[in-house]
């Protein structure tokens, strides 16, 4: 049985990329077969993870506007179990490309199911908003992993994206379920992170992880590095929370067999 999560959240810097790189890497140091997608014109997942988007042939564009075979755009990373289908700058056309093609909302689901059986977990690093990108990668997920910033305007524009979430359940895939909400950077010294937990558990209920990722430097040095933080920094508290984290989506998904 294999899983694809969407990590979704269309406001930037929630955490989307941290917790794409370092839960994949921690689910495949637990023993799992991870493909990571990058589905952001940003890439700083592959970036993230020391790929060098010069050096890449085929990107996440190839596989959705070429039909290239995923099989030709994946690629190996430093961390064990853990490929990575690369996105470049390239992809930023595709939001505008797609637009007059036949069903082009289903392209990635297509892509996705020629290599699902190949994996444990699938996780699509989604871009900051609600296009065509982001509703490809709902429409192909089987869940969707929503990361949201321990700050003052934590559940601004949640609203958005859990109609996104309906629309999709309704028109495109009636199956997705949300997978769980995940609080980051949460600063430990200050009163206002445990209002936004109190405030985010209030309004999602069991559906928010028990693992809360505090603000921790090492996670933002880890990429620059080329490297998830498993590797870059095992006995830091980032890579302590990813793994528990990553401990906490394998346990759900067993207790829901
Ligand atoms: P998104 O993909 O949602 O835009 P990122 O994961 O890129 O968000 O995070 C935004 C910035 O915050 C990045 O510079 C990242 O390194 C940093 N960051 C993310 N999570 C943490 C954390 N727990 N502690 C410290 N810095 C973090
Ligand atoms: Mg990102």
């Amino acid at each position: 049985m294999s899983k694809i999560i969407a990590i979704a959240n269309q406001k930037g810097g929630v955490g989307k990329t941290t917790t794409s790189v370092n839960l994949a890497a921690c689910l495949a140091s637990l023993g799992k077969k991870v493909l990571l997608v990058d589905i952001d014109p940003q890439g700083n997942t592959t970036s993230g993870l020391g790929i060098n988007k010069a050096d890449v042939s085929n990107c996440i564009y190839d596989v959705l506007i070429n039909e290239v075979h995923p099989n030709e755009a994946m690629v190996e990373t430093s961390v064990p179990g853990l490929k990575v289908i690369p996105a470049t700058i390239q992809l930023a056309g595709a939001e505008i490309e797609l637009v007059p093609t036949i069903s082009r909302e289903l392209r990635l689901k297509k892509s996705l199911h020629m290599v699902k059986n190949q994996f444990d977990y699938i996780l699509i690093d989604c871009p900051p908003s609600l296009g065509i990108l982001t509703i490809n990668s709902l429409t192909a997920a089987d869940s969707v992993l929503i990361p949201i910033q321990c700050e003052y305007y934590a559940l601004e524009g949640l609203s958005q994206l859990l109609n996104t979430v309906r629309l999709v359940q309704k028109h495109l895939n009636t199956t997705l379920q949300i997978e769980g909400v995940l609080l980051t950077m949460l600063d430990a010294r200050t009163n206002l992170g445990i209002q936004v937990i109190e405030e985010v558990k209030k309004y999602f209920q069991q559906k928010v992880y028990q693992t809360i990722i505090p603000r921790n430097v090492r996670l933002s040095e880890a990429p620059s590095h080329g490297q998830a933080i498993i590797t870059y920094d095992p006995r830091s508290k980032g890579a302590e929370v990813y793994l528990e984290l990553a401990k906490e989506v394998i346990m759900y998904e067993q207790a829901a067999r």
